[in-house]
């Protein structure tokens, strides 16, 4: 399952087995990312992306504590809830040419500010709407990458295969000095 704020909170990567990249800067994966999630494309060369790199921080911090207790720490939830209520959207009545009426969605602001709001509510939605246990991270040590697991029993424990095949490797080695020791 392909979620928004997985896909922001993932955008900085730290798996070992990854070179590092910075997505949040990357203009090719803005504008798919955008696409994607229908935003606004930003640029990093002439807006200032700390906004996004503060949230994404938040998010994945507040991520990591919901995959480990299923819950937010308290601070983090007033975060959340204090960044909820600055929402940038609002929501309007119409009725246009006389034929009945409909909703629609307006923002009070532009560009990042409806990227970060679009992304506070998708992780809003992920911690509420879904069944919690099936928000992981990694299990591999050395990833952090937080995905969602939507495989039939819920059983996946990592990332991508490579993850899994280095994990296996890794505990293998040590079985192996283990048993070789005197
Ligand atoms: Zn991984």
């Amino acid at each position: 399952m392909h979620v928004l704020c997985l896909d922001f909170i993932n955008s900085q990567w730290y798996q070992t087995h990854r070179p590092f990249k910075e997505l949040l800067t990357n203009k090719a994966w803005i504008t798919e990312f955008c696409r994607r999630w229908n935003l606004p494309v930003w640029d990093p060369e002439t807006e200032d992306p700390h906004a996004l790199f503060a949230l994404r921080d938040f998010l994945f911090d507040a991520a990591v504590s919901f995959c480990k207790d299923r819950m937010l720490h308290q601070h983090q939830l007033d975060t959340l809830n204090d960044q909820l209520r600055k929402a940038v959207f609002y929501e309007q009545v119409e009725q246009p040419d006389g034929n009945g009426c409909q909703l629609r969605i307006c923002a009070q602001r532009k560009g990042m500010d409806i990227v970060a709001d679009r992304v506070l509510r998708s992780f809003a939605e992920l911690i509420t709407l879904y069944p919690a246990k099936q928000l992981k991270i990694c299990a591999n040590e050395e990833c952090d990458w937080i995905f969602y697991d939507d495989s039939r029993n819920h059983t996946r424990k990592w990332c991508d295969n490579t993850c899994a095949s280095r994990v296996k490797v890794r505990n293998y080695r040590a079985s192996q000095r283990k048993n070789a020791q005197p």
